[in-house]
Formats: C-alpha cells, structure tokens, sequence
C-alpha cells in the first residue's frame, strides 16, 4: 500500500491558519477583481468579519487597494478591492544575443526600460545590470519592489541557483543569483524561459490549467512543464529539454553536442536554414523577414516555414504522448503566422497520438512579454501559493 508519511509535520498553528486564509483571499481578488467583501467572504467560506480583517492588513502591507464604489440595485454600494500595481518587480529578459530590462506590476502592466547586447562575460554582465537595476528602483519611488525576476536560454539548479545549461548562451555554469543580490539588495529569483512562459500562463490565462505544456519557439526550442499545477523542475532543474532531444540523427550538429535536436529542426533558425537550402540568399535576412515574405505570398519562404511547422508538430508529439497535458501553448515570434502553423500543427499532434481527449494547441496570449510576465510571477508567487516554506521551516524546527 502507498503511504504519505506524515511524520516530520506539525499540525497547523494559528499563525499558519491565518497564513493560509490571507493567501486564499489574495488569490481571489487577483483572479475576481474587482471584487467586495461580501463576495469574498461567499467565495472563500469565511465569516465576514475575518475577511474585514485580512482586508485591513492587505491594505495596510499595499498588497491591496480600495477602489471606486460599486452600484447595486438594492442601494447597497460596496467598495471593490484592487491588486495594488505600484507592487512590482524589475524583470530581466536575458537572451543570447540581448537583454531586456522592465518593471512588471502585480496586475500584469509591463513597461520597458533597457536593452543591452548580452555580454560574453558573465561577470560583466551582472556589474552592467546591477547598475541599470538601481536605476530603475531610484526612478521610481512610489513602487514598492519585491525583487527581480530573470528568465534565462537554459535551466537554473534551484540547489545551486548556478545557471546549469544554457548551450546557445555559452557562459561556463555561474551563479547569477548572489552578486546580483548583494550588488541590489533586492531578492533574485531565476527561471528558465519556457518554465517562466509556463507561470505566465497558470497566473494569467482565465481557464486556469492544471496540466500545461509551454513550448517557447526562438533561436532554439524551450518547454516548461506543468503538471498538476506544479511547474515540473526535475533534478537539477534539468526537466522539459525536450528541445535537445534527437529527432533525426542525420541532423545538423546542435550546440549541445547532439545532432538532429528537435530545435535544430523546428525553430527559427531551422526555418531560415530550410530557406536558405532553397537556394536563397543569407546575408542579413532574418525570421522576421521570413515571416513577412511568406504572408506576402512567397512560395519558398511559405514553404520553410512549413516545414519548421511540421517539425514542431512531430517534436511536440513526444509531449502530447509523454504527458498528456490539457493544453500546449507556443510561444514565438511565428505565431505570428498562427493561422498558417496553427492546421499544421494540429495535424502533426492529433492524428498520431494516444489520448482520447486531444490536448488543445494554442498561441501564447501575449508572446512578446509572457518572459517578463513569467518572471514577475516567479517573484510574487510565494505571496499567493501554498505556503509550502513555511510548512517545510515548521518541520525542520
Ligand atoms: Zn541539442
């Protein structure tokens, strides 16, 4: 028989108690706003008063606003409550070739602040961040930062915050988090990017899965697993490279060693390659370009990216089939081209997997920020999960 050995725990105090019932009610305002006491106290089991006085704290700590008065027929007219957006985070958009700095508030807002060529030092890197981050937090008084999130090519060992493997990035295993921290005196979480696309999705997409698959498409090819809504981190951190598995070992060489990745087939470089084999020329071209001559009816540029489609599709079976998520959501620049890769895609996925219910194929809402948003989730996350630390820090006391 299958035991849960509940052993090292402690029953719950009342600080855990209350712990919990303000997470419960914070997450319920982020996903009901704007929302009144009274639906609260409805929607969360609790009595009235209770909710009064979590509310009071929420607002008092600026997790929490109240809005403008709401209109009932009866005469009533309550007060609805607010995720307060001056709680934000600085977002770290760090790709192989650039990186992008923002602030992200509690609600999903996202505005740009910094772009910088990605330097080969990594240590030069973080110096040349932590400069630009506290100019971000000295320009901005009124919000209150709760730390920086980063979203990075290649997966993080949440035992060693070193960043583990990141082959299109080429930097030696690093620790990213520590000097960062120091150099701010903010709190640094990591993620890669696709399990950050993930966390955007769970936080933001209002048919709130439980069992979802992010693929982000760009120079190379990124998952981040959900499953049960747990993102899936694998041992060290090493869970969702689906994009180094090998589909073709005829392939191309992939920087990770192997050939015939998936990524080398299925991302946006594998389409410009499938582009420039038609005998066009390279020179600056870029997927961008790609994608703009295929909608304007170029045959050899729509037939490359039909080809990568195809590829996703194949590759994305070994997803469908693995895990049986409820939904598979790209994420890149082609989706632009949705309605071209969308009946590909679909194609390559249903009609060869196992499952009797399909999982649905999906276009990321909101592809050119789900990084940053992703990021901003990572950091408030703790405000608003179980409180799985606290549990642990109980039962290690
Ligand atoms: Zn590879």
């Amino acid at each position: 028989m299958r035991q849960v050995n509940l052993n090292p725990l402690r029953a719950a105090s009342n600080e855990t108690a209350r712990d919990i019932n303000r997470r419960i009610v914070l997450n319920l305002i982020r996903t009901g706003q704007p929302i009144s006491r009274a639906d609260l106290a409805r929607r969360s089991g609790l009595q009235r008063s209770t909710v009064s006085l979590i509310i009071e704290q929420l607002i008092a700590d600026k997790w929490v606003i109240e809005g403008p008065m709401g209109r009932l027929p009866r005469g009533r007219r309550p007060t609805f409550l607010h995720l307060n957006d001056q709680r934000a985070v600085i977002c770290v958009d760090l790709r192989p070739t650039r990186i992008a700095l923002g602030v992200a508030d509690v609600n999903g807002g996202f505005s740009s602040h910094d772009i910088l060529a990605t330097p080969s030092d990594p240590a030069v890197a973080v110096k040349e961040l932590a400069r630009r981050i506290r100019a971000i937090v000295k320009a901005q008084p009124e919000k209150c930062f709760e730390g920086v999130g980063v979203s990075l090519p290649g997966r993080v060992d949440l035992a060693t915050h070193h960043l583990a493997f990141a082959p299109n990035l080429g930097w030696p295993p690093t620790d990213l988090k520590t000097p960062l921290e120091r150099a701010t005196g903010l709190e640094v979480e990591l993620e890669n990017a696709a399990n950050a696309c993930a966390l955007a999705e769970m936080w933001f997409n209002p048919a709130q899965f439980r069992d979802l698959v992010a693929v982000t498409v760009s120079e190379g090819i990124g998952t981040g697993i959900v499953a049960q809504g747990q993102l899936v981190s694998g041992r060290h951190g090493m869970a969702g490279e689906f994009g180094h598995v090998p589909l073709d070992p005829d392939g191309p060489q992939c920087r990770c060693g192997n050939k015939g990745c998936w990524e080398m087939l299925a991302s946006n470089r594998a389409a410009l390659r499938y582009y420039f084999e038609s005998g066009q020329q390279s020179g600056k071209f870029t997927f961008q370009d790609l994608l703009r001559l295929a909608e304007q009816g170029d045959v050899l540029a729509g037939r490359a990216l039909n080809r990568m489609a195809t590829q996703l599709g194949r590759g994305a079976r070994m997803i469908v089939g693995g895990l049986a998520p409820e939904a598979i959501v790209f994420i890149g620049e082609f989706t632009a081209a949705w309605d071209r890769f969308r009946p590909i895609l679909d194609a390559e996925i249903q009609t060869q997997t196992l499952s009797t219910a399909p999982t649905l194929v999906l276009a990321g809402r909101d592809g050119a920020t789900a990084r940053v948003r992703g990021t901003m989730v990572l950091v408030l996350q703790k405000h608003f999960g179980a409180p799985s630390s606290s549990v642990a820090q109980a039962a290690a006391r």
